[in-house]
């Protein structure tokens, strides 16, 4: 059997790093052919001794000299920079991207990716927000397939399989609720930075898991929905599930749901992305029902979740809104973990942001970059006057 060829972005994130351990299981199938990662060096040196890429590409330049140094005698090609994630991203020898960069900075190596006619396996769902129509165009055009990682939409794709996608009345998105599910909000102010990435039921990285706490998770997942199913926003519904155990639903017109169940580990996803249309045998311990007892859904709470709301209303706003609350959000976000702000604050600066903005027709994905230089620009303007 002919090995399928992985280009990795973000591998030493959380998604990364599983989907590594993923591809270990099944060496007969899947080869690393390209790496790119932030500044972990330590892990990317293991994971370039273990798994042998042809092409490794690191963000900052001044940690390139060094890593060419401590990975010797390593035959592969080692480059660093925005050029080296967009060449691991369209590597000639991969047949799949998975993109898993965190933010903004996805979009570009998503793109790319598209551009060079490579499937894509998704976690980076910044880069559907920011500029969903483009991609999803150009993905359709190149005739590649974009399949999910996120959770959520592996659970919707999976429903929809078999079905007629113009008989779909709703999609529902099932929510943890994250760590402040049952905090009173007058205590939301308090909330620290260690508190918020503190994740009830998975481990993730950093962003996701501060994302998560506010919602905003949420947000970016209905509109990475809308994209990636092309279903419109206002059909697609979001229920409170701490339990975590339904990924997602899809609601046929004639009132049947189908949902999927699946134990809290990423590791699912990311194999389903890979080896679709298979389904490869992955040892983990199977979902013990009677154990579970019961499971429980309402209704989120708006109020106290303003960033949901938020993303409602930019997704309704559509063009450059959507790019330019992402924009925001990883400007308020930061400025809550240097402490400059309180929990509290994040929804505010993203909908201060989103008022000063007048949307304006995403055609290229310059133009999805400018609204996002313009977002970040006018949140930290906006912190700047919160902060006097
Ligand atoms: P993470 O922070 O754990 O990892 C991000 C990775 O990207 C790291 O390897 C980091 O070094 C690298 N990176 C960041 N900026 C880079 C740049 N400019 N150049 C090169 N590398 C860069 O993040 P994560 O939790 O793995 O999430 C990755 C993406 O997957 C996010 O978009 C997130 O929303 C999505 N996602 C994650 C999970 C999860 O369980 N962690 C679930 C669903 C979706
Ligand atoms: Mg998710």
């Amino acid at each position: 059997m002919e090995k399928k060829r992985i280009a990795l972005l973000g591998s030493t994130g959380s998604i990364g790093t599983n989907t590594l351990e993923v591809i270990s299981r099944y060496r007969e199938r899947y080869e690393v052919v390209a790496l790119a990662a932030g500044s972990n060096l330590a892990l990317l040196r293991q994971q370039i001794r273990e798994f042998q890429p042809r092409l490794v590409s690191i963000r900052d330049l001044d940690h390139l000299e060094e890593l060419r140094e401590e990975v010797k005698p390593f035959h592969g090609e080692v480059i660093a920079g925005m050029e080296g994630l967009l060449q691991v991203a369209r590597y000639e020898q991969a047949d799949m991207v998975v993109s898993a960069i965190c933010g903004a900075a996805g979009l570009l190596p998503t793109y790319e990716a598209a551009v060079a006619g490579k499937n894509i396996a998704l976690a980076n769902k910044e880069s559907l927000i920011m500029a969903g129509g483009i991609i999803m165009d150009k993905a359709k055009s190149m005739g590649i397939q974009i399949l999910p990682i996120d959770s959520e939409h592996s659970a919707i794709f999976q429903c929809l399989l078999g079905h007629n996608p113009k008989e779909i009345r709703r999609l529902i998105l099932t929510a943890s609720g994250g760590p402040f599910l049952f905090t009173p909000k007058e205590e939301f102010c308090k909330i620290t930075y260690q508190q918020a990435i503190h994740h009830p039921t998975w481990s993730m990285g950093e962003k996701i898991s501060l994302d998560s706490a506010t919602l905003m998770n949420k947000a970016l997942e209905v509109i990475e929905a809308h994209w990636l199913f092309n279903v419109p926003v206002d059909s697609i519904e979001v229920v409170i599930h701490p339990e975590s155990v339904i990924h997602s639903m899809v609601e046929y017109w004639d009132g049947n749901i189908l949902a999927l169940l699946a134990t809290s580990d990423m590791r699912l996803p990311i194999l389903y992305a890979l080896s679709y249309p298979e389904r490869l045998p992955l040892d983990l311990p199977p979902l013990d029902l009677p154990r579970l007892g019961t499971i429980s859904f309402h209704s989120p709470d708006v109020e106290k979740f303003p960033c949901l709301r938020l993303g409602y209303e930019a997704a309704r706003q559509g063009q450059t809104a959507p790019a330019v609350m992402n924009a925001a959000n990883e400007i308020a976000i930061s400025a809550f973990k240097q402490g400059r702000i309180n929990f509290c604050d994040i929804p505010k600066i993203i909908e201060e942001t989103l008022n000063r903005h007048q949307p304006v027709p995403l055609r290229e994905i310059s133009d999805a970059l400018w609204a996002d230089r313009w977002g970040r620009q006018q949140a930290r303007d906006i912190i700047g006057r919160l902060s006097c």
